[in-house]
C-alpha cells in the first residue's frame, strides 16, 4: 500500500524506539512533543479524524482527545472503543486505569456470582416471597413464586443498586 506523501515528512518516521500506535503509558508525554515539532501535525490529526482512527497518538491527541474534537467536528466517532470505566475497556484493550479496573473487578464479582447462582440449577425449587422485593429495577410482590435463578433474590436478600444481591436481616 502506498502511503501518503506527508507521512515521509512525518516527525516520528523512523522512531522505532516509540509505537506511536499503541503506546505505553510512559511513552506517550514522548510521543506528544514529537508530535508538536512535526510540519505535518495537521494533516495526521486530519487523517485519523476522517478514518476514525482508534488507536495511537496522531497529530498529538490520543484516541479520547479525537473523540471529542470528532463530536464537535462531525467527523466520525473513532471506531468503537468502549469508554473507561467499562470491563471491555479492561479486558479488549488492556486499559489498566483505575475506573476500568474498577469496571473489570465489578464485572468478575457478577460473574462469579452468576456462575454460584447456575450451579444451583435451573430446576432449583420456586420459592415464594415473603415481602416484595426489588431486583433489576423491578418489584416482585410478596407471595409471588419465583425461582431462584440469576437476577432473582432468594429470600432474605435484597438487590442493591448495582444489581447485586445483599442478605438483609
Ligand atoms: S503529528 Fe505526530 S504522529 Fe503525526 S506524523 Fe507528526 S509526529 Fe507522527
Ligand atoms: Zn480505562
Amino acid at each position: 500500500m502506498r502511503l501518503p506523501e506527508w507521512r515521509t515528512r512525518a516527525a516520528c518516521r523512523g522512531r522505532l524506539d516509540l509505537d506511536f500506535i499503541d503506546p505505553a503509558d510512559e511513552q506517550i508525554d514522548q510521543c506528544r512533543v514529537i508530535c508538536t515539532e512535526c510540519t505535518v501535525r495537521e494533516l495526521c490529526l486530519a487523517e485519523a479524524l476522517t478514518t476514525g482512527e482508534a488507536w495511537g497518538i496522531w497529530g498529538g491527541l490520543d484516541a479520547d482527545e479525537r473523540a471529542a474534537i470528532a463530536a464537535q467536528a462531525g467527523h466520525p466517532a473513532p471506531a468503537i472503543r468502549p469508554t473507561h470505566g467499562t470491563n471491555a475497556r479492561y479486558a479488549k484493550h488492556g486499559c489498566r486505569c483505575t475506573s476500568c479496573t474498577h469496571a473489570h473487578a465489578e464485572y468478575e464479582r457478577e460473574r462469579r456470582a452468576r456462575v454460584r447462582a447456575r450451579a444451583q440449577g435451573p430446576w432449583a425449587r420456586p420459592i415464594v416471597l415473603s415481602k416484595p422485593v426489588r431486583t433489576g429495577g423491578r418489584w416482585a410482590s410478596a407471595g409471588q413464586y419465583v425461582l431462584p435463578l440469576l437476577g432473582v433474590p432468594t429470600p432474605g436478600e435484597q438487590a442493591t443498586e448495582t444489581g447485586r444481591f445483599v442478605s438483609v436481616a
